[in-house]
């Protein structure tokens, strides 16, 4: 529905973002790298709730050191992020991170550059170009007026330069602005010149609703134009959270399915149930199926059979009790009481039978 942007290829680990791959989640841990106890406890986490790459932040020396454990005790790509120094990029590469966050332009001395390129590329490990709305260089801003789209696309191409002059090519691309047309429009001009995949996201979304919303309208319009190869949710709230929200707006664009596609209706006036409760009942419960599957609750049983037959398995609410369908059929009525028992059984049943299939 979505066609993408062309991409070249490049491998994080063991896993590929961009040309024509999944879209990949990312996460970023909240830990103090150091700790190395609660960063691999994190991670553990982030891997449980669906992210597929990690990025760390790198800040100093002790961060770096504690790479290689974290590495050892934990399975997803990792991603070091550095900024300046570009001994803590060679001491994470050495530490065995999959990739860099580093802007190249950032490192110094050529020397200093050709030197972490050169580790890059030995270990296959990709670099990613990070431009930041505030942190545009002066020169670029001046010229540009400001930190507009334009200034950013240009911050970010000359970076690429810098790494293809050194022959290297295991690149991606952010371009981030708090503000969701800045960074659209960054990415679109950056789309027509680089064949790079893009990480996308909107920084600094904000708090958890708010932040999501932002969040999800802004990956929206992205990914309707073939803009994202990989995406990050960014959010004053744990890194879990952030994961979540990532696959909710992947899921209902249709592009990636992992897990329960949770449908529950708003309620109205014919609602026969407490539905909030229910729904917040039903949803953690089958929150731990991870093959995808399509669960509704609905609230009535006026308009909530057909939802709930589209479904893959379905309820929908009566006074004092409700009818389940399975796959558009009617399995059986159910009594007022066991309404939520019943239909997280039958989810979990066919949750098993299509892992079972898939085995
Ligand atoms: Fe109202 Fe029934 Fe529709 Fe729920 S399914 S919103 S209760 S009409």
């Amino acid at each position: 529905m979505f066609p993408r942007r062309r991409t070249r290829p490049v491998p994080v680990g063991g896993v590929v973002v961009g040309g024509g791959a999944p879209i990949v989640v990312q996460a970023m841990t909240k830990t103090d790298t150091r700790d190395i106890r609660a960063t691999v406890a994190e991670v553990r986490r982030l891997e449980k709730a669906g992210a597929e790459i990690v990025r760390l932040a790198v800040p100093d020396r002790a961060a770096a050191s504690a790479l290689r454990a974290i590495r050892k005790k934990t399975r997803t790509p990792l991603i070091a992020d550095i900024h300046f120094d570009h001994r803590l990029a060679l001491a994470a590469l050495e530490a065995g991170v999959d990739g860099l966050r580093i802007n190249p332009g950032n490192i110094g001395s050529r020397d200093k550059v050709r030197e972490v390129v050169r580790a890059a590329a030995e270990r296959g490990a990709p670099i990613r170009i990070g431009v930041n709305s505030g942190s545009l260089e002066k020169d670029v801003l001046a010229r540009a007026g400001g930190a507009t789209a334009e200034a950013m696309a240009e911050s970010a191409l000359r970076h690429v330069r810098i790494l293809e002059e050194l022959d290297f090519r295991l690149i991606k691309i952010s371009l981030k602005a708090s503000d969701i047309p800045r960074t659209l429009e960054a990415y679109r001009l950056l789309a027509g010149k680089v064949d790079y995949p893009f990480h996308a996201g909107i920084t600094e979304a904000g708090r958890l609703l708010p932040g999501s919303v932002k969040s999800a309208a802004g990956l929206a319009l992205l990914l309707a134009e073939g803009l994202a190869d990989t995406v990050r949710v960014s959010l004053t709230a744990p890194a879990e959270k952030e994961v979540a929200v990532a696959w909710q707006v992947l899921q209902g664009l249709g592009v990636r399915a992992r897990g329960v596609n949770f449908i529950s209706c708003p309620t109205c006036g014919r609602c026969e149930v407490d539905m909030m409760a229910l729904a917040a009942r039903v949803e953690k419960a089958v929150g731990r199926i991870r093959v995808p599957l399509t669960v509704a609750v609905m609230g009535c049983t006026v308009n909530g059979p057909g939802e709930a037959k589209e479904a893959d398995i379905g309820l929908a609410c009566g006074r004092g009790s409700g009818v389940i369908f399975r796959k558009g059929k009617l399995l059986r009525r159910v009594p007022g009481g066991r309404m939520a028992d019943e239909l997280i059984a039958e989810a979990l049943k066919l949750a098993a039978e299509r892992s079972g299939e898939g085995a």
